[in-house]
């Protein structure tokens, strides 16, 4: 399958210059859709994981149907202020100011293997904010999963070295 025919790149958005890569054109086909979680989850058969972990909103749609495909459970990484119940949060930066994400304290047990899953990887930084959220509860990271790489960016370099998979580069 040659995924790149269905994402749908968008020139300017959301800012002059960049070209954002829409995949709500592949998510709208589901013989593309489920073709892709399913080889997402062929590149990771060698990998004993526990738990996914995809940060919102996009992360969602790639890791909770990668986390049923692979039969472990689903952690959302939310941003801060939006889960109910005790959490732990980390800040990142943006291009102008901060944002925090955030993880519910008993979601991840010390020990437990997690993987990382998003749909895009560009600069690195909302992975490495979310590691360092597994980490704080002692779980341990076992690799990040992508729909997209964006391999200009370098987001690769943030990561510490973890395993990552990615379905398709630019
Ligand atoms: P990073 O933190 O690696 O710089 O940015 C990755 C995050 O930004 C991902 O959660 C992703 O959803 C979003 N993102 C950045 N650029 C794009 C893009 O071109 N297309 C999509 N779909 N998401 C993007």
């Amino acid at each position: 399958m040659n995924y790149k025919d269905y994402i749908r790149v968008i020139e300017d958005f959301p800012q002059p210059g960049i070209r954002f890569k829409d995949i709500t054109t592949l998510l709208g086909n589901g013989e593309v859709y489920r073709s892709a979680i399913e080889d997402m989850k062929v590149a990771l058969k060698d990998k004993e994981i526990d738990l996914i972990a995809g940060p919102e909103a996009r992360g969602f749609v790639i890791g909770a149907p990668l986390a049923l495909a692979l039969g472990v459970g689903f952690v959302p990484i939310r941003k801060s202020g939006k889960l109910p119940g005790e959490t732990v949060e980390a800040s990142y930066d943006l291009e102008y100011g901060k944002d925090k994400l955030a993880v519910h304290k008993d979601a991840i047990k010390p020990g437990q293997r997690v993987l990382i899953a998003d749909d895009l990887l560009a600069t690195g930084g909302t992975i490495a904010t979310t590691m360092n959220l597994i980490r704080q509860l002692g779980g341990e990271v076992v690799g990040a999963s992508f729909l997209i790489e964006l391999s200009y960016l370098n987001g690769h370099e943030k990561l510490d070295g973890i395993d990552v998979f990615s379905l398709i580069k630019y």
